[in-house]
């Protein structure tokens, strides 16, 4: 009966029982108006609770259910990147499984992507229901990271998105391992466009997104597309070494030609402290790079898959 997969709607899962069901029905009901031929494929990013089961039995009702389970957290960049990988639709649709990003939106997407646009991303008029603090982060975040590279990443842009197979299969040959890959889906290029929606709030659960995994993520969009931060740190280097230059002039001027006699430990004190600030930032700067490096160099996989669900019987596997 499986006719050729048109559209693959990815959405990576993790801790979300209170919201997988409502979910997968919210985008049935939607994909079935399209009257084309579809697959759901689920990426379980190491849940605890019972996200994993209850998907494996949406796998035994319905086909068109595809299920990746990851063998432990791998983090939300990386569950997008797997259900890419596995996607065999000619155009992919990622899309968060909170129903914040409203399922209604990919008919548009799909108008837009048959006018011949290769990437159409959701971009968010409006976010309700969440916190001052990530609003605001979320705001300061977009723009800085618009200010530090020379990609055109969209500001208040997530990863709801449809891309065509020919961005997904030339994002597969991106194998960065800390992925940010609407940054990354930026810097392919190809026929981009906006379609504008407003984002509701959460339909049950919490944010995964705690303050570290915000602050990891942020810190893997600016390295990855900037070295701005290394530029940074020898521009306030080279700044502050001119300065110091200029006042040593004084203070030896101070010394051979004048009778009074430089005072002070205070202001010693304060610019050494001052200085060793500078260069501990800067080495941390440098850390981060170099941490990055490291874990390119090791080459691992991105993912370890524990277990596939409804992939087997296809004709055509990746
Ligand atoms: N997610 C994931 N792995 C993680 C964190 C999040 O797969 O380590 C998924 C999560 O289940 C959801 C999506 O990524 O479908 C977005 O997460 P969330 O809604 O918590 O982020 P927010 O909308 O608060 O930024
Ligand atoms: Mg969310």
């Amino acid at each position: 009966m499986a006719g050729k997969v048109i559209y693959s709607i990815v959405v990576p899962v993790y801790n979300e029982e209170k919201v997988v069901l409502e979910s997968y029905k919210r985008l049935k009901a939607v994909m079935d108006g399209v009257q084309e031929e579809y697959e759901i494929i689920f990426v379980n990013d190491g849940s605890k609770d019972q996200t994993g089961p209850l998907v494996s039995e949406l796998c035994q009702k319905d086909r068109r259910v595809k299920f990746i389970e990851f063998s432990r957290n791998f983090g939300h960049q990386v569950a997008i990147t797997a259900g890419m990988d596995y996607a065999r639709g000619e155009a992919v649709v990622v899309i968060d499984a909170d129903l914040q990003d409203p399922p209604e939106v990919i008919p548009e997407m799909i108008a837009k992507w048959k006018e011949g646009y290769d990437v159409v991303y959701g971009r968010r008029i409006k976010r309700e229901g969440e916190t001052f603090f990530k609003k605001f982060t979320a705001k300061v975040f977009y723009r800085f990271l618009r200010r530090m590279t020379d990609v055109d990443i969209p500001v208040d842009t997530g990863d709801f998105r449809l891309i065509d197979r020919k961005v997904c299969d030339a994002l597969k040959g991106l194998g960065e391992r800390n992925r940010y890959v609407r940054g990354l889906i930026s810097w392919l290029g190809f026929n981009q466009v906006a379609v504008y929606y407003e984002r509701h709030p959460r339909f049950a659960g919490e944010t995964k997104y705690p303050l570290k995994k915000m602050l990891k993520f942020a810190f893997d969009a600016v390295t990855s597309f900037s070295n701005k931060p290394l530029k940074l740190a020898s521009f306030t280097g080279i700044l502050l070494s001119g300065l110091s230059f200029c006042y040593l002039l004084v203070v030896l001027y101070l010394r051979l030609f004048t009778s009074r006699t430089v005072q002070g430990w205070a202001s010693i004190l304060a610019v050494n402290l001052f200085f060793h600030g500078v260069i501990l930032v800067t080495l941390g700067v440098i850390g981060e790079y170099i941490g990055r490096i490291f874990d390119e160099a090791k080459g691992r996989p991105l993912y370890i898959v524990k277990a596939l669900h409804n992939f087997a019987d296809d004709d055509q596997q990746n």
